[in-house]
């Protein structure tokens, strides 16, 4: 049995037959960009997040840009200024705040949420922070109330890179409506995936939803008057038409996942192996949309080894952490142990809304049953 780490066509196979109307609908239209279908979902999605204002955007990188961006046009933020983020993240993260010219100031993970550690914050904030991002990576969320009153105490904005956690809560709230602005990413690969590239930003700040929306068109509000030196990046009619599809499933495709992943969290059974950690609660209150099953091993290539070699295929998110990378040589002094093991621990086995039970038995049994 060969089992793929992800295969979009089986997770896009469900709504084929919708997706072909919605395209066909967009193509009869003869209207592509800045329409009907992109207005619609933003609504739909708001409406789903729970927050006023959506804005799609090119790609989930644009969308953290673009806020980021926004708040230097409000005089929120300047140049130099230091943005505190996760120093176990995927890169786009961090390429937001430097692509704006601010400073990412890295914090250190919990090693057993994986998600930036709210206890070792504080110690970070000087006169020249001006926001946390989160990033509720793996699909779980981050937000602690400890970091909401960090936020009020040193009237710090809160952005949350939503990239991985479409659907997830804390408490009664979606992540996308915690802070005071969200990014998600409608990568193909994510929860709720496009057919291409899209992205959004979620929030309740009517002014930062203007000024983002129109920096993602040029910097302008009216056609051919520009308020700002801005880029293009927007969703577009097609990619929109497709989100609406599959939003409506979203739910529903999550609740697999949460199956599957509960069903290796009982299942796996090796000493060799550390499980994601989670408490019960968090379970429960579907704190957690797992995009990824991450796991952690001593000799994680000798695993992932013997899984290939039984037809299974694993990732690593991810390998090598910001700090570390040739293209942040200015960060690459930095030593960020827990980032690093785990960047040099993590692997990450087969979970998707399309996957069947033969299949993660079949990994499970595989994982329990290795000896190094
Ligand atoms: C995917 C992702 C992004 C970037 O989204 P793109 O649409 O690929 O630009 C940003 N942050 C995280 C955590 C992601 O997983």
């Amino acid at each position: 049995m060969k089992i793929p780490f992800l295969s979009l066509k089986e997770v896009n196979r469900p709504y084929e037959d919708e997706i072909r109307k919605a395209i066909n609908r967009v193509i009869d239209s003869g209207w592509y960009l800045k329409g009907e279908e992109v207005a619609s979902f933003e609504q739909e999605f708001s409406d789903y997040i729970g927050v006023n204002h959506t804005i799609g955007v090119g790609n989930g990188l644009d969308a953290l840009r673009i806020i980021l961006r926004s708040y230097m046009e409000m005089g929120i933020m300047q140049e130099g200024d230091e943005v505190i983020a996760p120093a176990h993240t995927f890169i786009a993260s961090i390429l937001a705040i430097t692509d704006n010219h601010l400073k990412p100031v890295l914090v250190e993970p919990d090693i057993n949420t994986y998600n930036i550690d709210p206890d070792l914050i504080e110690e970070k904030i000087t006169d020249r922070t001006k926001a946390i991002m989160i990033v509720h990576l793996y699909g779980s969320n981050a937000y602690t109330e400890k970091i909401g009153q960090l936020c009020e105490k040193y009237d710090l904005k809160l952005i949350e890179d939503a990239a991985q956690a479409h659907g997830a809560y804390y408490k009664s709230k979606r992540i996308g409506s915690l802070g005071d602005a969200a990014g998600f990413s409608f990568y193909p690969g994510k929860n709720l995936g496009a057919l291409g590239d899209a992205g959004a930003i979620c929030t309740n700040d009517t002014e930062l939803a203007e000024i983002c929306r129109a920096l993602g068109n040029y910097g302008s509000e009216k056609k051919y008057v520009n308020s700002y030196k801005g880029l293009n990046s927007r969703l577009d009619e097609i990619q929109a038409s497709i989100l609406r599809v599959k939003l409506k499933g979203l739910d529903s495709d999550n609740q697999k996942r949460r199956e599957v992943a509960k069903y290796y969290l009982n299942n796996i059974q090796n000493e060799h192996l550390i499980l994601p950690k989670l408490s019960a609660s968090a379970l429960t209150a579907k704190e957690h949309v797992w995009h990824l099953f991450v796991l952690r091993a001593n000799k994680r290539a000798d695993i992932m080894n013997y899984l290939k070699e039984s037809g299974i295929q694993t990732s690593i998110h991810y390998p090598i952490p910001p700090h570390l990378q040739i293209g942040y040589s200015e960060l690459n002094y930095l030593s960020l142990p827990l980032a690093e093991k785990i960047s040099e621990e993590v692997f990450s086995i087969p979970i998707c809304q399309s996957i069947i039970k033969q299949e993660y038995r079949q990994v499970a049994e595989l994982l329990s049953e290795y000896m190094p």
